[in-house]
């Protein structure tokens, strides 16, 4: 006898969509999560006494089953602030402000307009041929997967502001560098979420919307009324001929026919298996690296920028913040400015004195916003690879080799173990949209394996 049906090990989106949809066809379900909440890579935080997302905060176009969860759970989205002002671009020490709305044309020299155009065309043309659910079948796998994103970028555009665009997305979308992705794995991406231009817009695009409240009150109404265990990180788990346990570090341990882990690959990479992970299994998470993000925030009396024409967006190729939004609440009663440190930045901006990291910061919030933005009534800053549960984020990335040697057995379980998460995502590759399709399909998948 079994203490439950299936054990899932992880209480983020795709822990607990996998659970509820195990629960809703009559299976038993543990969940056994490390920290002492729910949520994972979302979750909630305050600054000045309003509710900021300290990680996954947007929500938009095609991001289906979210906005669906949402509304079942009695929670509301509003707009991302986008309907005034301009935004700001800053490129090769020329700054320039457009439209926040998708398809605005940035006021660059003709060359380097002309040369961004002609890339985003040359990069849709290709990502278009990309199958999100096999990329490593593509015809030219082996020479896409066989170059970084950087490699593409100085072939295909002529422009400093050009190359530095491009640049900046992948900061922007992976929280890595260019060099350091696979060009498959970034055409794989964009295809996953759509196109490139989905992915970094806000109207009808990835930043469309905010939940009211945070994102992290999704995770926190899934998990009401299942059988969540908190503070219990699992260290290790041994498969049986009759089912698996599940051993917590502090020696607790849960019987299953099956069990679903739903943490990042690099962390399921060092819990101990018995019998040891099967050479690919080991070796592909050995290839899944988290990327490297810090989200700043600064609070003002008011969101003074949009006074100014600015909607507190800002693009910039001078860290160490390279991208801006406004965060305010619905009501716009105090004004929040969240701030990214991403890549390779962000690698070396977290090691410097805490004084240092906010004075540089504050220093790109008043370069794109005014002097004003440097005096905030509060600062914070999350850095997430310095979570012992998460080790980095938004997510893992794949670098050159990893899709074509290992891709065809990223979701394969292995024994009784199932994997699910935003990686493992076919659909919103990375976003929570992803983890909770992730969620769900492998928990069709295990319950067909139920006895
Ligand atoms: P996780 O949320 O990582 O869940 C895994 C769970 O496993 C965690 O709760 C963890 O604590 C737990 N765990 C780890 N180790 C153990 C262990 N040994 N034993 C038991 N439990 C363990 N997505 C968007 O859609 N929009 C955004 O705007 C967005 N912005 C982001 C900004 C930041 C700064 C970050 C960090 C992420 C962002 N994302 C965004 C990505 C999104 O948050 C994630 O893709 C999604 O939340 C991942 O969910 P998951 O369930 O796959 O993984």
């Amino acid at each position: 006898m079994q203490d439950v049906d299936v054990v899932i090990v992880g209480a983020g989106l795709a822990g607990l969509t996998a659970a509820r949809t195990l629960v809703a066809k009559g299976k038993t379900v543990t969940v056994l999560e490390a920290r002492d909440r729910v949520g994972g890579r979302t979750e909630g935080g305050t600054i000045d006494g309003r509710p900021v997302e300290l990680g996954g905060t947007w929500i938009g176009e095609g991001h289906d089953e979210m906005y669906a969860l949402v509304e079942e759970l009695g929670l509301e989205t509003f707009p991302t602030w986008n309907k005034e002002g301009l935004l700001l671009l800053q490129l090769g020490g020329k700054q320039s402000r457009l439209a926040g709305h998708k398809g605005a044309t940035p006021k660059l020299n003709p060359f380097a307009l002309a040369d961004l155009a002609q890339g985003l065309l040359r990069w849709e043309r290709l990502a278009r041929t990309i199958d999100p659910e096999k990329p490593w079948t593509h015809p030219k796998a082996r020479e896409l997967d066989g170059q970084t994103y950087e490699s593409w970028i100085r072939r295909n555009l002529r422009t400093a502001s050009g190359r530095a665009y491009f640049r900046i997305v992948a900061e922007a979308l992976f929280s890595a560098d260019a060099e350091d992705l696979s060009l498959l794995h970034a055409l794989f991406y964009s295809r996953s979420n759509r196109d490139l231009e989905t992915l970094i817009s806000v109207d009808q695009g990835a930043q469309k919307d905010r939940v009211v409240g945070g994102s992290v009150l999704v995770a926190e109404r899934l998990a009401d009324g299942l059988d969540v265990r908190l503070g219990r990180p699992v260290a290790t788990i041994s498969q049986h001929d009759s089912g698996v346990t599940v051993t917590t570090r502090s020696g607790e341990t849960h019987t299953a026919q099956q069990v679903i882990v739903t943490i990042p690959p690099t962390l399921a990479g060092r819990l101990d298996y018995d019998p040891v992970m099967p050479a690919w299994r080991d070796q592909l998470t050995q290839r899944l690296p988290a990327g490297t993000v810090v989200k700043t925030f600064a609070t003002y009396p008011t969101p003074f920028w949009r006074d100014k024409g600015l909607n507190g967006q800002a693009i910039s190729d001078q860290g160490p913040v390279k991208v801006t939004f406004d965060v305010s609440p619905p009501s716009g009663e105090i004004g929040v400015l969240l701030g990214f440190v991403e890549g390779g930045e962000a690698r070396r901006w977290q090691r410097l004195p805490e004084d240092e990291r906010r004075r540089t910061v504050l220093d790109c919030f008043a370069r794109y916003l005014g002097p004003e933005a440097a005096k905030p009534v509060s600062y914070l800053e999350k850095n997430w690879s310095a979570e012992e549960f998460t080790r980095g984020c938004y997510g893992a990335h794949f670098g050159p080799g990893t899709w074509t040697s290992y891709g065809d057995v990223l979701r394969e379980p292995v024994g009784r173990i199932h994997w699910a998460g935003a990686e493992y995502a076919v659909d919103w590759n990375g976003y929570m949209e992803g983890a909770v399709r992730s969620g769900r399909r492998t928990a069709e998948i295990v319950a067909g394996h139920l006895s």
